[in-house]
């Protein structure tokens, strides 16, 4: 490709995957992790903004200067903001009140329109899916439907886990990531299931969700609030398939956000909450011992999202 066509969208995915060489020292196996901070948005969720916008645009489902519409905790919201700003859509945004005043100010300083929802559970009708459903009906937008879109698994099973696997080899002991729409945990999944055996796929779940329980029992218990934002539901998401998932962790908010602290300040990753969550549960499977190679944790976002948050300081 010449320079001339390259965007910034082609800087999208192949991100580094290093070992966390003094929070996982002296465990029977490594910890590396995959630095999806560092997409061009800040996230993990551009490979799916990108993925999702560019199969509409192959059904001929975008016209130019179309708005696009998303219920989202942020990150993808990010995502789809690059790709409006490069490709020249608009884009709406229903955001919960629950995610930080760093995202809605990074999405309005990129010309995204946006709608706070309450934190209501999802059969309410001003749940933020449900919202953003209703707004793409009455206004005639298009709803990216990450909760639902295929290309969503697709991207992760195509760009993701093919990387893990260039980069590790096809021995990899355990994979760990949290789920929001269950996108990355599935597709990447998915993916090691098939070409690296033996890996264990561990969900990453906040206290306080109900994903965990789910996964392992496939019944839906209570669930309780927690800050962690971006992972973790009321209502397991409809792209989360539990037969990939071999294990589920809970951990704590203060857990996560401990972690996330280190990880900034020992190890020199940038990253939000939920990687901290992510890190957490590796540590512990890796302690495990019974693990045939090392362990991968997803980095899913970027410290920026959270700056005016007490937990970071
Ligand atoms: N971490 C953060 C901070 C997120 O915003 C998200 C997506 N909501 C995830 C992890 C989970 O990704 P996925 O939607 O692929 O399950």
């Amino acid at each position: 490709m010449t320079t001339k066509t390259r965007t910034i969208l082609d800087e999208i995915g192949h991100t580094p995957i290093v070992p966390l060489k003094r929070i996982g020292k002296g465990l029977p196996v490594p910890v590396y992790v995959k630095c999806e901070h560092l997409n061009p948005g800040g996230s993990i969720k551009d490979r799916i903004a990108r993925a999702i916008v560019e199969d509409a645009e192959k059904r001929g489902q975008l016209k130019p200067g179309a708005t696009l519409v998303e219920a989202t905790a942020g990150n993808t919201g990010m995502g789809l903001a690059l790709m409006a700003a490069v490709r020249g859509y608009e884009l709406v945004c229903v955001m919960p009140e629950k995610m930080s005043v760093d995202k809605r100010a990074a999405l309005s300083s990129l010309g995204a329109r946006l709608h706070i929802t309450p934190n209501d559970p999802p059969d309410s009708p001003d749940n933020f899916r449900n919202v953003a459903e209703r707004l793409a009906k009455t206004e005639g937008w298009f709803l990216t439907d990450q909760f639902r879109n295929p290309a969503n698994i697709r991207a992760h099973e195509e760009t993701t886990g093919p990387e893990i696997l260039v980069s590790m080899g096809r021995k990899i002991g355990a994979f760990v990531a949290g789920a929001g729409t269950g996108g990355t945990i599935t597709g990447v999944g998915r993916y090691l299931k098939r070409l690296a055996p033996g890996v264990r796929i561990v969900l990453a779940d906040p206290r306080g969700s109900v994903l965990a329980h789910w996964v392992e029992t496939g019944e839906i218990g209570p669930d309780g609030p927690y800050r962690m934002e971006g992972i973790g539901a009321s209502r397991p998401p409809e792209l989360l398939d539990r037969t990939v998932v071999d294990e589920a962790i809970t951990v704590s908010d203060e857990d996560a956000f401990l972690m996330t602290r280190r990880l900034i300040r020992e190890e020199g990753l940038f990253v939000g909450g939920s990687s901290g969550a992510a890190v957490v549960a590796a540590l512990r499977v890796a302690a495990s011992g019974d693990l045939q190679g090392p362990v991968v944790a997803i980095l899913a976002d970027s410290w920026d999202r959270y700056f005016t948050r007490e937990w970071l300081r």
